[in-house]
C-alpha cells in the first residue's frame, strides 16, 4: 500500500490511459497525471508488460519488492499415461501433441485451462507452475510505481497484466495500458472507473481512436479524450468527437520543450508546474464525469 496518505478527502479513483495506436504520448500523459496526483497517494501501474518504460522516468526510485507471475501448466506422468490422445484432442489451444512414446506440452500455447487433466482417463496429468514474468514495485517520493516485465518469447500477457493490477493498490491508481485494442488493452482497462484515450489530430490518430472508443463502449467504460500535440494535423478528430458527443478533456499543444524533456526521460510537469495544476484539474473533471 502506498505510504503517503490521501489528505484530499477524495474518493478512490482508477483511471486507465489508453490509445488506439502507439506513439501518441500515452505514457507522457500517464506519468504526468500520476506525478500531479502523488499527494493523493497515487500509484501508477505500467501494464504495457511487453515494453514497460514508466519506471525509467523515475531514476531515483527505491525498490519495494518483486514477485514472479506464475500460471498453471500440465505435467504428464509418462509412467501411467497410455498415450490415448484424449488430452490432445480436447485441448482447444493445440498445446499438446501425443506421440506413440511421449506427450509433448507446448507451454507457450497452454492457457492453463485444465481441460486435459479433466479428460485424462488415467489421472496422469497434474498441475505444475511456470513463470511468465515478474512484477516489480518501487516508490519515488509519494508515488508508487508498479510494472510487469514479460519473459522474452512469452505470449501470455494477460495473467501478468492482472498481477500488475493486483499489486497496484492505492487511493488513486493510474493504469498505463498497452497501445491498440488487443486483449492486453482490454484486460488493462477492465475494472477501471474511467478511460482517458490519448490521440493526435491526424488521420491515423482518428482511425485508431474510433476503434478504441468502440472497444470501450462495448466494455461500458466511461471515456474521454486528450489530444496530444495539438496544433498540428487537421480538425477531423475534433469534428468526430463533437459528432460522437465524446468529451474532449484536455489538449497538450505540440511543443519542442515538452518533446525534448520527454526524450531525456524527464516528466515535463516537473519542469512546468502550471501543468501539474492542469492535470490535477483534469482528474477533477474525470471524477465529475464518473459521478
Ligand atoms: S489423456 Fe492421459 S493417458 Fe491419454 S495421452 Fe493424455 S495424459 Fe496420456
Ligand atoms: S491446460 Fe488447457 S491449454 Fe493447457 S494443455 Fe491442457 S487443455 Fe491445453
Amino acid at each position: 500500500m502506498n505510504r503517503c496518505p490521501n489528505l484530499s478527502g477524495s474518493k478512490s479513483l482508477k483511471i486507465s490511459i489508453a490509445s488506439g495506436k502507439g506513439g501518441t504520448g500515452k505514457t507522457l500523459v500517464a506519468t504526468s497525471l500520476a506525478v500531479s496526483l502523488a499527494d493523493r497517494g497515487a500509484v501508477i501501474a505500467d501494464c504495457d508488460v511487453e515494453e514497460p518504460n514508466v519506471h525509467l522516468f523515475f531514476p531515483n526510485k527505491q525498490p519495494l519488492g518483486k514477485k514472479e507471475c506464475e500460471v498453471p501448466v500440465p505435467i504428464v506422468d509418462e509412467r501411467i499415461c497410455t498415450h490415448c490422445g484424449l488430452c490432445s484432442d480436447n485441448c482447444a489451444f493445440h498445446a499438446m501433441a501425443v506421440l506413440p512414446q511421449k506427450v509433448l506440452v507446448f507451454q507457450e500455447l497452454c492457457h492453463g485451462c485444465g481441460a486435459c487433466a479433466l479428460v485424462c482417463p488415467m489421472n496422469a496429468i497434474s498441475e505444475g507452475r511456470r513463470s511468465v514474468g515478474e512484477v516489480f514495485r518501487a516508490e519515488s517520493g509519494c508515488l508508487e510505481i508498479v510494472w510487469g516485465d514479460l519473459k522474452p518469447g512469452e505470449a501470455r500477457t494477460v495473467p501478468l497484466i492482472r498481477s500488475v493490477k493486483d499489486e497496484a493498490k492505492g487511493d488513486v491508481v493510474i493504469v498505463d495500458c498497452p497501445p491498440g485494442t488487443s486483449c492486453s488493452m482490454v484486460e488493462s482497462v477492465r475494472g477501471t472507473d474511467f478511460c482517458l484515450l490519448v490521440t493526435e489530430s491526424t488521420p491515423f490518430g482518428l482511425y485508431d481512436l474510433n476503434l478504441a472508443l468502440r472497444t470501450l463502449e462495448m466494455m461500458k467504460i466511461p471515456q474521454g479524450v486528450l489530444v496530444n500535440k495539438s496544433g498540428i494535423g487537421d480538425r477531423k478528430v475534433y469534428e468526430y468527437l463533437e459528432k460522437q458527443k465524446v468529451s474532449l478533456l484536455m489538449e497538450i499543444p505540440f511543443s519542442r520543450t515538452i518533446a525534448e524533456l520527454y526524450s531525456r526521460g524527464i516528466i515535463f510537469v516537473e519542469h512546468m508546474p502550471e501543468w501539474k495544476e492542469r492535470f490535477a484539474a483534469l482528474a477533477e473533471k474525470i471524477e465529475e464525469q464518473i459521478a
